[in-house]
């Protein structure tokens, strides 16, 4: 079969069922696709083919013992976050270059454990920092739709492999966006679920208070599949809840559209620099909705101003805190010929750390030192607290929020806006994650460009098989999920 990358999750799972192709067939098919066609997009830092067969003809042969499980000898690509065992783990970042992880991630054991074969580990921006996966030292993945565009970051890797076929679904992290924005700018279906679902036990940390990984896929359905094995707790993440993982496949369909009241947040739409294109797409969705029996209810969400200045203290406060232990002494790059340790320090991780990385590192170092703390991080606490409750109140009167994912498609490869202006394209995610609530991206549409819109749909926490369920329930009722970039299309 030449079209094996066409098939969704569920039809892989059923054709590897009715034996239509092997698992060993599937893995091959998707490995001659990446040999050919990521030498253009580059969403894979490392592909692993030895393993992959390995995997691939052990899951075949569990199925013909009988022990197969539903995503049993199904690929998928691991966003290079997450450690894995005997395999480099890099983070994008040149202090991890050769880093090999003595363990699994929580979640790479679950795919593991769920059958799933390992493609290989996909590019980001450095310790996830950054809209745009430019902020990578293995170089700029190119998003499908347009090879001159970013795919947006940082799970832009993860977004591109899937959006060029060259994975089935892929994990993604999101700290402020980096499922959701990356899903919006390369036409895919993301979830970012709520804070403690998915164990962070193995996924390197950037901003503690507020990773989370996620599903990135075709549609929500694919999704769900993959939220079956990433969800569920952990003992060695000691923020993951212990609270009952819902089956989220056979959930697809437990919520309705109609009757569904969606929360408009006012604020949102009149954010400068809200491109006219993604508001009309979204706005399109939304009345999409409505003929399915939506209501859609103007609501107030009056910290929207300060989402972009709390993140962006909180998340370099706890990522400067994080990074401390790339000391090049215990693991990662050490500089030549250091002088004494200090000198190896200094140079280690200067040498090692990209510029955003090291940006970051110095506003956060700023914001927790003595003189600043009450004045900048303890404050961003209490604004954080007041957009958690913001949302609290809104849910009291809806039961999701529609949103941009972000305010423009995809941007040009070197754009070259400064740190701030690159901030500020983060303004309709940052505050889920600050909140810890989920969300998912849904594609719906596209500009005059034709690159990817995409709506954002939040939910209360632990709403994940509501939003899925939506989505879904869009995604029956429309194709945007279903169109491919022209990349996509070409056979290996
Ligand atoms: N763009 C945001 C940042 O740079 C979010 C990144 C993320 O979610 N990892 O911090």
């Amino acid at each position: 079969m030449t079209d094996l990358h066409r098939l969704s999750i569920r039809e892989l799972s059923e054709g590897l069922a009715n034996a239509q192709f092997s698992s060993r067939e599937l893995t091959e098919h998707y490995l001659k696709r990446i040999a050919k066609i990521d030498v253009q997009v580059k969403s894979y830092v490392t592909v692993t083919p030895e393993l992959a067969l390995v995997e691939a003809d052990a899951a075949d042969t569990l199925r013909k013992a009988g022990g197969a499980n539903v995503l049993t000898g199904v690929p998928i690509a691991h966003k290079d976050i997450f450690c894995t065992q005997g395999i480099k783990t890099t983070a994008g970042s040149k202090i991890l270059d050769n880093f090999i992880s003595p363990y699994d991630a929580t979640v790479v054991a679950k795919g593991k454990a769920a059958g799933l074969v390992t493609l290989g580990k996909l590019n980001m921006d450095e310790f996830a920092m950054g809209s745009t996966s430019e902020n990578s030292y293995y170089g700029a993945t190119t998003n499908p739709w347009n090879s001159d565009h970013v795919p947006g970051g940082s799970s832009g890797g993860s977004a591109a492999a899937v959006a060029a076929d060259l994975a089935p679904f892929a994990t993604g992290t999101d700290t402020g966006g980096s499922i959701r924005q990356p899903a919006s700018f390369c036409g895919l279906t993301g979830l970012k679920p709520t804070y403690g679902r998915v164990s962070r036990f193995g996924m390197i940390a950037y901003a503690s208070s507020l990773d989370q990984g996620g599903p990135m896929a075709r549609s929500a359905e694919d999704c769900a599949y993959l939220m079956n094995v990433m969800a569920g707790h952990d003992a060695k993440d000691s923020t993951s809840m212990n609270q009952t993982v819902d089956n989220y496949v056979a959930n697809l369909n437990d919520t309705s559209v109609k009757g569904l009241r969606i929360g408009i947040p006012k604020q949102y739409f009149n954010v400068a620099g809200l491109a006219e294109d993604v508001k009309a797409r979204v706005e399109e969705s939304l009345k999409k909705l409505e003929d399915l029996g939506a209501t859609l209810v103007e609501i107030d969400l009056n910290m929207t101003e300060s989402y972009v200045p709390t993140y962006y203290l909180i998340a370099p406060a706890e990522a400067s805190s994080n990074l401390q232990r790339f000391d090049g002494v215990r693991y990662g790059y050490r500089c030549e010929n250091p002088v004494d340790l200090m000198d190896l320090y200094k140079r280690s991780r200067s040498e090692g750390f990209g510029a955003e990385v090291q940006r970051r590192i110095l506003i956060g170092t700023y914001a927790l030192s003595a003189g600043y703390y009450d004045a900048y991080y303890v404050k961003a606490q209490k604004v954080r607290r007041l957009i958690q409750q913001d949302f609290l109140k809104a849910f009291e009167s809806v039961d999701v929020i529609a949103a941009p994912s972000a305010p423009t498609t995809a941007y040009k490869i070197g754009a070259d806006l400064t740190p701030v202006e690159m901030y500020l394209g983060d303004i309709y995610t940052l505050a889920v994650n600050l909140a810890g609530l989920p969300a998912i991206n849904a594609p719906v549409g596209f500009d005059q460009n034709n690159l990817p819109v995409g709506l954002q749909l939040i939910g209360n926490y632990w709403s994940e098989s509501q939003l899925l369920s939506v989505v879904h329930q869009y995604q029956q009722a429309t194709d945007w999920h279903t169109q491919r970039a022209a990349i996509a299309e070409e056979n290996a």
